[in-house]
């Protein structure tokens, strides 16, 4: 943990403007520094530049709130979104992580087509079972999400 810490992985706006406790269990902790450890922080070092948290872990009250996907790994604190400067950086901060090859899933989310940009990156890391490394896109306006090869 060099670069991010549990606080900013288990905070959110929403949970704090609703009372919502968000407050991780010892497996979720385990789980997020096993995110941090193997993911962000290797790709934070290779990026160089500051990258935004905007939401790891959410209670299950959280993640209804926010219409998360019930089987979401933030609900494990398996997952976090990340995001930089601007939706290009974004795309291809998503583009290092995957090059870097160390991830669960990458998901593009709000991308155009050729994932040149994106609203935040969704990456997840599986401490315990196999990280399946794929790559996926949610184009901006659709409910789909397509798994991609770039
Ligand atoms: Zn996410």
């Amino acid at each position: 943990m060099k670069h991010f810490t549990i606080s900013e992985l288990i905070h959110s706006d929403t949970a704090v403007k609703r009372r919502i406790w968000n407050g991780a269990t010892r497996e979720v902790e385990d789980n997020l520094i096993a995110l941090v450890g193997a993911v962000l922080d290797p790709v934070r070092e290779r990026w160089g530049k500051p990258i935004a948290v905007t939401s790891g872990y959410r209670s299950a009250e959280l993640n209804r709130i926010v219409g998360g996907v019930a089987t979401s790994q933030h609900l494990k604190g398996e997952a976090a979104d990340i995001c930089a400067a601007n939706p290009k950086e974004t795309a291809r901060l998503g583009r290092l992580i995957v090059q870097m090859g160390s991830y669960d899933q990458v998901i593009f989310e709000y991308s155009n087509a050729d994932c040149t940009e994106a609203e935040w990156i969704h990456v997840s890391w599986k401490r315990v079972g196999t990280n399946r490394r794929q790559i996926l896109r949610l184009l901006k306006g659709s409910k789909r999400y397509e798994q991609i090869s770039i």
